[in-house]
């Protein structure tokens, strides 16, 4: 399996052939932006399904230590927080549900178990999430066009995207 995390194929809809591949794109660009400024480094962000996944963040490191723990609750609660802007507030089918599962394993690890401050945790990251979106849309706008037409984009072009987005130009 390779290390990172994708969305899985949503039960009440197997037919890849009909998810929105814009929605999809716009979800893994909030992941893809969020892991390029809290500089998790991952291969690519595909909206290609896999054998198992409808679409994902690839070939990053497993998550060391409690600060790239938090930081990775961040990256997962963002592809989330980008469908509640795009859909004004409704939460759009291409499930986030693996990203919060995750997104719990992960605080339940950091609170060794402890339930109440793990949900504390949750939900302190998901506003984290929120915000950090809403301080980027420009960037997350000018990537998921690029990741919809392009398909699976490598670190070097979520780079260029964001980089453009932000008016430096490509790096030499
Ligand atoms: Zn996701």
């Amino acid at each position: 399996m390779i290390s990172g995390w994708t969305d899985p194929v949503p039960q009440d809809q197997v037919d890849p052939a009909r998810i929105n591949k814009e929605w999809l794109a716009y979800h893994e660009s909030g992941h893809a932006v969020a892991c390029y400024f809290l500089l998790i480094k991952f291969d690519c962000v595909s909206i290609e399904p896999g054998p198992s996944y409808l679409a994902g963040v690839l070939g990053m490191k497993p998550a060391d230590g409690d600060r790239e723990k938090r930081d990775r609750m961040l990256a997962l609660y963002a592809g989330r927080a980008v469908e509640k802007y795009r859909t004004g507030g409704k939460w759009d089918h291409t499930g986030a549900g693996p990203d919060l599962e995750q997104a719990h394993r992960i605080a339940c690890d950091l609170c060794n178990g402890e339930g109440s401050r793990a949900s504390a945790l949750e939900g302190q990251m998901e506003k984290a999430a929120t915000r950090f979106v809403e301080e980027h849309r420009s960037e997350i706008e000018s990537l998921a066009p690029v990741l919809e037409r392009e398909k699976c984009l490598p670190w070097r072009k979520v780079k260029d995207a964001i980089r453009a987005a932000r008016k430096v130009g490509p790096e030499k």
